[in-house]
């Protein structure tokens, strides 16, 4: 009997509680504008393609613990940044996440050299993860930049922001864009066309548009900008090794045919004086490097252009690895 009583005057107390005071106390409580806050894209927007190159290389490093932790140390990797991008589904390749970590395994393991940790002149490959590591942290922007891949800059941070598209890229071709942002970061190094609209060089000008640089041997271009290779040099020199040296286990034929056609791509349309090299290609075969000689190949700096004021320099003073001063 007593439980029953207790039971009746709880509910009516909870009745009584319930029914009188909420609609005051909703009406204090509510935001000013409370208008709805908007929906984000859905997440297809980033990662939305297939594929490409993941399903050969997620197996082979198993979506180990030690890796993803390394990983998420190393390139200082946020957990709000991913929080809708597969920071709860790590090794689904469907995600960036998973993406993202597949190209920077490559990178990591891809090498037939045992993994160095300082920059040299051989075999970028061994030398690429621990490299780019060491000078950037990465983040992602899903929605934003539809035109781009990533962006990197030494400005404020070293932040290496990665765009909706960068997740489309194939594995190969993800980790060449982190070594080419990596170097702009590392080296302060902007494309030409970034700082000096007027800049020709003997090739006549950046054949995809922008991000060129001067030449191969020198496209650093900024204030207080490191000198020699730029971040699209950094980003063939990545692919020619990663053909040349590469794993058996980590990579296939059809990849290093991919790897060379993009490092082709990027000699022949991403420099304003042409490297004058390629891979050579028959078939689906890829060959070694071969160097056609042309009329618009890179030539050295000229010389004779000193005590000219900027505006009124030679026309042939104005090209790769000429200071413009
Ligand atoms: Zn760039």
């Amino acid at each position: 009997m007593t439980s029953l009583i207790a039971k009746h005057l709880s509910l009516g107390l909870a009745v009584f509680l319930l029914g009188l005071p909420v609609t005051t106390t909703r009406a204090q409580w509510l935001p000013p504008n409370p208008e709805p806050e908007p929906e984000p894209p859905p997440p297809e927007l980033c990662a939305g393609g297939p594929a490409i190159q993941d399903p050969f290389y997620a197996p082979l490093w198993s979506c180990d613990q030690g890796q993803i932790d390394d990983m998420w140390s190393q390139f200082e990797l946020d957990a709000d940044d991913w929080a809708s991008f597969g920071f709860s589904d790590p090794c689904n390749y469907n995600m960036p996440l998973g993406r993202l970590f597949d190209s920077l395994q490559l990178m990591a393991h891809a090498s037939v050299d045992p993994p160095a940790c300082s920059g040299g002149p051989d075999n970028i490959l061994a030398w690429s993860y621990c490299w780019a590591a060491g000078h950037i942290q990465i983040t992602t922007n899903c929605f934003a930049d539809p035109d781009r891949e990533a962006e990197g800059a030494r400005i404020l941070d070293d932040d290496v922001e990665l765009f909706a598209s960068f997740f489309d890229d194939s594995v190969v071709g993800r980790a060449s864009v982190i070594m080419h942002e990596a170097r702009h970061v590392e080296g302060g190094c902007g494309h030409s066309d970034d700082f000096d609209s007027i800049f020709v060089g003997p090739g006549g000008g950046c054949l995809r548009g922008a991000s060129c640089d001067g030449a191969y041997h020198d496209g650093c271009s900024g204030f207080f900008s490191s000198s020699g290779k730029g971040a699209n040099a950094y980003q063939v020199d990545f692919l020619i090794d990663f053909v040349a040296h590469s794993r058996p286990d980590w990579t296939t034929p059809d990849i290093r045919l991919h790897a060379a056609l993009l490092a082709n791509s990027l000699l022949e349309t991403a420099f304003y004086s042409d490297p004058c090299f390629r891979f050579e290609i028959s078939g689906n075969t890829v060959g070694g490097i071969v160097r056609p000689l042309t009329s618009q190949c890179e030539i050295p700096p000229l010389t004779g252009c000193e005590g000219f004021p900027p505006d009124m320099l030679p026309p042939n003073c104005i090209g790769p690895g000429i200071p413009r001063q």
